[in-house]
């Protein structure tokens, strides 16, 4: 982003977004729920694995959502930071592939497994960027009221520096990039980022790969969000996208395809029973979502919880 860099810098300096201001990340990590430290002590276990898509675009897979690389003279872009404890693992892998500085670290969204390591790509030499809304969310305690998380406001450092409401455009190492917000789908501050030359597109948690996913309905996920979001996706997309979900494995367009015609047939279905009058635990008891468990409940929930998140936000 170096092209876009003074700019957007000059942008965000003016409305005091990136005043300097005191760390206190130590003090931070006694406050931490339970569930940011579980992954953050997973992440020390689990290796990245690197799969290159393009001659300078990689996919990096660890414990955290899934990150891109793109290299180049113009300095390293990086897709979100996974958990802090991944930090120095991330860093030997971009190491392997590549002697270019760091340039810009953007982040898919606001949550904790996409942006935890942002202090410490932050300290070794990277901007970060992001929709405004993950730097207000990230700024400001939130609640994950579904797993019952209170997170406490991220260090100064971790915040994105350089945001955006709506699109934005970069030029940067021989490709051209679009960083655009999705209307609320996983959360409200989710981005999609599409490397043309390469092909390739990160999907954030608008995707996941191969189950039902989170919705996010504290911070405004929807599942009508999550369907208009595969549809994007799928528009912008051919035959040969490499799409990268933000958990699961690597895919193309047939595989976000498949998850579109699932989220939407729930969705009619758990729409209907609601239309009807059911409560949240009658719509569950009607197993909705029975023609896809098999394939699809053995990730992180299964049909009955999804069915439940489904019915909260439709
Ligand atoms: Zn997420």
């Amino acid at each position: 982003m170096t092209m876009d860099r003074r700019r957007f810098l000059g942008m965000s300096l003016a409305a005091g977004a990136a005043a300097a201001t005191p760390r206190w990340a130590m003090s931070q990590a006694s406050q931490l729920p339970d569930r940011v430290l579980q992954g953050r002590e997973m992440a020390l276990k689990t290796p990245i694995t690197t799969t290159k898509l393009y001659d300078n675009v990689y996919a990096l897979q660890g414990a955290g959502g899934n990150m891109a690389l793109q290299t180049g003279k113009d300095g390293l872009v990086l897709i979100d930071s996974s958990f802090s404890t991944s930090v120095p693992k991330v860093k030997e892998a971009i190491a392997a592939i590549s002697k270019d500085s760091p340039d810009a670290l953007i982040n898919t969204h606001w949550h904790y497994d996409h942006t935890d390591g942002n202090e410490g790509m932050h300290a070794a030499g990277f901007s970060i960027f992001a929709h405004q809304k993950t730097r207000e969310r990230m700024a400001t305690p939130q609640s994950i009221a579904f797993f019952h998380i209170e997170m406490p406001a991220s260090p100064d450092a971790a915040l994105p520096s350089i945001t955006f409401t709506d699109s934005m455009q970069a030029w940067h190492n021989g490709d051209s990039l679009d960083l655009v917000h999705f209307d609320p789908a996983h959360t409200d501050t989710d981005i999609y980022i599409h490397f043309h030359k390469a092909n390739v597109l990160h999907m954030g948690d608008t995707w996941f790969n191969g189950f039902y996913p989170f919705i996010d309905e504290a911070t405004g996920g929807r599942i009508g969000g999550m369907i208009d979001a595969a549809q994007k996706g799928l528009s912008i997309a051919d035959n040969q996208t490499k799409i990268i979900p933000g958990h699961g494995p690597l895919g193309n367009k047939a595989d976000l395809q498949r998850c579109h015609d699932m989220l939407s047939a729930i969705r009619d279905k758990v729409a209907a029973l609601k239309a009807s009058g059911a409560s949240e635990q009658e719509a569950v008891a009607k197993k909705p979502t029975a023609d896809f468990d098999a394939s699809w409940g053995k990730g992180m929930f299964n049909g009955d919880v999804f069915t439940g998140i489904v019915y909260r936000t439709v």
